[in-house]
């Protein structure tokens, strides 16, 4: 059995800020978003049998947990991320209007937004 999943289960972590707050109640420094990255693999995949638990320091236990449950934060915000839509974007026609680029039309006189085409063809 994987002994870390008794604690891991029990620390929910929404925030950057709680984060933070969890890992001055333990005493251990904070790592940066680029330092639990970079422990992804063991922190998702190591597993501590009982004796393997026992034999680390307080800091090592804290900092699996608590790192553990961070890393579960910093994915559910990357996924938001990428359900996000992708900003559009606006592009300055000749006829001064700005469009998103695929409402771009091409008039004798320049690029124009499709209000103006008419009014921007000769
Ligand atoms: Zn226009």
């Amino acid at each position: 059995m994987d002994f870390r999943t008794q604690y891991f289960n029990n620390i929910t972590i929404t925030s950057e800020t709680e984060y933070q707050a969890l890992c001055a109640q333990a005493e251990i420094p904070a790592r940066t978003v680029k330092e639990i990255a970079h422990s992804e693999y063991r922190l998702t995949y190591a597993e501590f049998l009982a004796d393997e638990w026992a034999a680390m320091t307080r800091e090592e236990r804290c900092r699996q947990v608590i790192d553990a449950a961070y890393l579960k934060h910093l994915r559910i915000l990357a996924k938001a991320r990428k359900r996000a839509p992708k900003p559009v974007e606006l592009v300055r026609c000749d006829c001064g209007h700005s469009v998103p680029r695929i409402r771009v039309m091409s008039a004798s006189m320049g690029t124009s937004c499709p209000r103006c085409y008419d009014r921007m063809s000769d």
